[in-house]
């Protein structure tokens, strides 16, 4: 059993995609688990980059095989645009990508509703990326969802027919219901074609894998305070993000999972609406979004950019059991003087090390700051812990200490070798030997 999940232990947009393709040779397979094309991760191949929203980074590994598991949401054609824009610099997808049947299909009927339903909320918006992900959970749940499989379902007109109508009148879609069920028709003949050498029972390979040993990499897309149960409801994703759902998300056992590396930001950022209680609205904001580039991969909106909060960190570590935390962007604090860092909340006077689940408490919340000294030198690109500079190495202790798990990765840039590897899980799973001696006999 060696499955590892890698997930944010924040809003999102922690660095995970450098982590994961960092650590990704030392796995057969990589699995999304939940979400949909909401996520993004800038890849740069060559001279030319582009982002990936749906498939895993692991795929330009020639060598991994990457799952989309039954817990995400696929809009078809933006799969079916990745799959061709990553042939056209020269990867091949055919026989190491695969797809659940029992994942949901994203129609561009929830993409509308989504868009609709922002404009509608005026203040109150969530701040969605407007791909139509919380509607098609929504009829997912409400068990009008059409997934991959039923594409080729015996029933596949009638099937069409009675869920679309009830998800016209459940999500509210200001659409001709008519026009939705022959768009869908005609555009399911392309997808058939199309997605076939795709689409399977992954629970059944993902086993398979399992029982012949190989070793598999969850990948989670946004972050823990943005997990519908355990994040700031509601201003949350629409799946769970957390380490638990890699389970059921993907159709494993639990008990595969042997390992949580969270992966936490220096500071804190977060995009869309919602409480942030450690949020800097002055040019100290300004010169972290700058220097940290902190612009969606997805929308491109600038993203709200904050101290780093310690008690967010806990809670996630508590939730998902992350055994280890890989602490990136490090180098976008070298120009600081001092950092304040949020060790506890204090909500009406009363001082907590909890997160509270109530949305009005939460923005009530004052942060209760310690103080550290900035390093004030270049740590980009710097490999080694010995060389970070005294200051820094205390940063990344009391991480340690306040947050309860080892620091194992460092990273110290963008790139793959920017990166400070520790003890522990951090040097395991980042050795270069293949992942499976038997990987030819996959
Ligand atoms: P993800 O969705 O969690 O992968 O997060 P993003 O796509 O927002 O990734 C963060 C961005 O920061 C990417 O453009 C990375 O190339 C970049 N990045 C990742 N780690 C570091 C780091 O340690 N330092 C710096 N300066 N940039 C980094």
């Amino acid at each position: 059993m060696t499955g590892t999940v890698v997930l944010g232990m924040q809003w999102g947009d922690e660095g995970k995609g450098k982590i994961v393709d960092l650590i990704s040779p030392s796995f057969d397979a990589v699995v999304r688990y939940q979400g949909g094309h909401n996520a993004g991760h800038t890849v740069r191949f060559g001279d030319r980059h582009f982002a990936l929203h749906l498939i895993p980074s692991g795929i330009l590994r020639p060598d991994t095989r990457c799952v989309l598991g039954n817990g995400m949401v696929v809009h078809p054609q933006a799969f079916l645009d990745e799959i061709d824009r990553l042939e056209s610099l020269g990867v091949s997808t055919g026989g190491r990508l695969f797809v659940s049947e029992r994942a949901h299909l994203l129609l561009d009927l929830h993409v509308a509703v989504d868009i609709a339903r922002e404009n509608a909320m005026g203040d109150f918006k969530i701040g969605t990326t407007s791909r139509g992900i919380g509607p098609a959970y929504e009829a997912k749940v409400a068990r009008s969802g059409l997934r991959l499989g039923d594409l080729w379902s015996a029933d596949f007109e009638g099937l069409l027919e009675e869920r679309l109508a009830r998800q016209v009148r459940d999500l509210g879609a200001a659409v001709d219901l008519a026009t939705v069920v022959a768009e869908t028709r005609s555009r399911a003949e392309v997808w058939r074609t199309r997605l076939r050498p795709y689409v399977c029972s992954t629970t059944e390979l993902l086993n398979d894998w399992l029982d012949a040993g190989r070793r598999l990499l969850f990948e989670s897309a946004q972050g823990t305070l943005l997990d519908v149960d355990h994040g700031t409801y509601p201003f949350v994703t629409s799946s769970n993000a957390t380490a638990g759902y890699a389970a059921t998300g993907s159709g494993v056992p639990p008990t595969a999972i042997e390992g949580v590396v969270g992966v936490l930001k220096a500071y804190t950022t977060r995009v869309g609406s919602g409480p942030f209680p450690t949020e800097l609205m002055d040019s100290a904001g300004e010169k972290i979004r700058k220097r940290g580039n902190e612009f969606g991969t997805t929308t491109g909106r600038p993203r709200r950019c904050g101290w780093l909060d310690l008690v967010g960190a806990r809670y996630a570590r508590r939730v998902n059991g992350v055994s280890a935390i890989a602490l990136t962007k490090l180098d976008v604090l070298d120009s600081v003087d001092e950092i304040p860092v949020c060790v506890a909340y204090r909500l009406d006077g009363v001082v907590t090390r909890d997160l509270p689940s109530d949305i009005d408490a939460l923005a009530r919340i004052e942060p209760e700051w310690e103080v550290v000294p900035g390093w004030r030198r270049d740590t980009a690109g710097l490999v080694e812990f010995a060389d970070l500079p005294a200051a820094a190495r205390s940063y990344v202790e009391l991480i340690e200490e306040r947050v309860g798990a080892p620091v194992t990765m460092i990273s110290t840039g963008p790139r793959r070798e920017e990166t400070i590897l520790r003890r522990g899980l951090g040097a395991a799973v980042t050795s270069a030997a293949p992942a499976s001696e038997t990987r030819d006999a996959f």
